[in-house]
């Protein structure tokens, strides 16, 4: 039988019973695949501090470099909002990107059909949107030096660097093209070439890497420009790829499109192990209550099935069985809508796990 090692790492506020809930969904997918999940737990953010003195202990760093996977619930909250930045739970899932050399984010989005209401948007412009933004994670502003703000000629001067070799581009690049071809074989390249010399060598090296690529047909596109079609006509996406900065901006702008934040799942990868777990954070307000939304973890889960263990049937079955579920009725209560039936969070679960069970193939 077929083994993986996969470490949960729930973290704090909802993370724990959103995490209980993809595993109970995974116990699903091992029985139906006949594969062994062996899962290991660890602690991170607040929950680790609490118990060790800091947010990622030695042993889960190392747990996470050996398993085959990640799953993370969500990390912080307001118990631990007074310490000090170093030791603050957001350390700890920024320890696990740079230790796991996470160069890609990915977001998928997509817009449910029985969950059109919930988005800002008319039906009519968000019905079938499926498309994915590879976000380059490691580079860019946020990364580049100088940096700081200094004092010069008796004012105060602020000072980022946007920056990217071309390795850099050209690995980010290699992995939107991959993706790509596994989807519907549209890639846009997203910049501001006409502005940022370093964004106009990010169009050179993207266009470059796709000539090893020639199944994929590579567009490319002002980041004002995509901002704008983003809303005007999203329908049109497909694979998205862009740097840190804008990708930054233009998925927090792309997950506004369906409405819900429990729905959105996303997965990091990079060099060595990837990690999987839902785009929104810890939701103290709630936690404990039954209430949180597990789909996004759920649905991280089916992306970690598919990026990291290649296994794309039951990537897809997890899918096919959270839109059931929608289907049948069944909401959690930020998704409620009239005439749907409001369960928690923990029946959300065994109901998607129930249908990965039983739906036919
Ligand atoms: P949040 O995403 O936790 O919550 C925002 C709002 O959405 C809240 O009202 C919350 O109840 C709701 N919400 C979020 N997820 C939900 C779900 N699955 N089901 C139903 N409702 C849900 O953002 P926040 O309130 O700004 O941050 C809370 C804590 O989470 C902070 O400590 C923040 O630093 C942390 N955070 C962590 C991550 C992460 O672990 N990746 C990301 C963002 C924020």
């Amino acid at each position: 039988m077929k083994k993986y090692r996969i470490a949960v790492l729930p973290g704090d506020g909802i993370g724990p019973e959103i995490v209980r809930e993809a595993v109970k969904v995974l116990g699903g997918v091992a029985e139906r695949a006949g594969v062994r999940f062996e899962l290991e737990e660890g602690f991170v953010g607040g929950a680790a501090y609490d118990r060790f003195g800091t947010p990622l202990p030695d042993q889960v760093m190392e747990l996470a470099l050996s398993s085959d996977a990640v799953l993370l619930g969500a990390v912080g909250g307001p118990k631990w909002e007074p310490l000090d930045y170093s030791v603050r739970p957001e350390r700890g899932l920024l320890g696990l990107r740079s230790g796991l050399g996470l160069y890609a984010n990915l977001r998928p989005v997509v817009v449910f059909e029985d969950l059109l209401d919930a988005s800002p948007l008319k039906p009519d412009i968000v019905r079938g949107i499926d498309f994915l933004i590879v976000r380059e994670l490691l580079g860019d502003a946020y990364f580049g030096k100088p940096r700081g703000v200094r004092i010069e000629n008796g004012q105060r001067i602020g000072i980022n660097t946007m920056v990217y070799t071309e390795t850099e581009i050209r690995r980010i690049a290699k992995m939107a093209f991959g993706i790509a071809q596994t989807r519907r074989k549209k890639l846009l390249s997203v910049d501001k070439a006409n502005v940022l010399e370093m964004t106009g060598l990010w169009r050179e090296v993207v266009t470059e890497v796709g000539r090893d690529y020639p199944d994929v047909a590579l567009q490319h596109m002002y980041v004002d420009n995509c901002a704008m079609q983003l809303i005007r006509n999203p329908v049109q996406f497909d694979v998205i790829v862009t740097t840190n900065m804008f990708g930054d901006i233009l998925s927090d702008e792309a997950s506004m499109l369906t409405g819900s934040l429990g729905m959105l799942p996303s997965a990091s990868l990079g060099e060595k192990t990837a990690m999987y777990e839902p785009s929104h954070g810890s939701a103290p307000d709630i936690a404990g209550k039954d209430i949180a939304n597990p789909l996004a973890t759920i649905l991280s889960a089916a992306m970690m099935l598919r990026y990291s263990l290649e296994m794309l049937e039951e990537a897809a079955l997890v899918e096919k069985s959270v839109r059931t579920v929608l289907k049948e009725g069944f909401r959690t209560q930020d998704i409620r809508q009239e005439g749907a039936v409001v369960v928690g969070t923990a029946e959300m679960g065994d109901r998607v796990a129930e249908k990965v069970r039983t739906l036919p193939a």
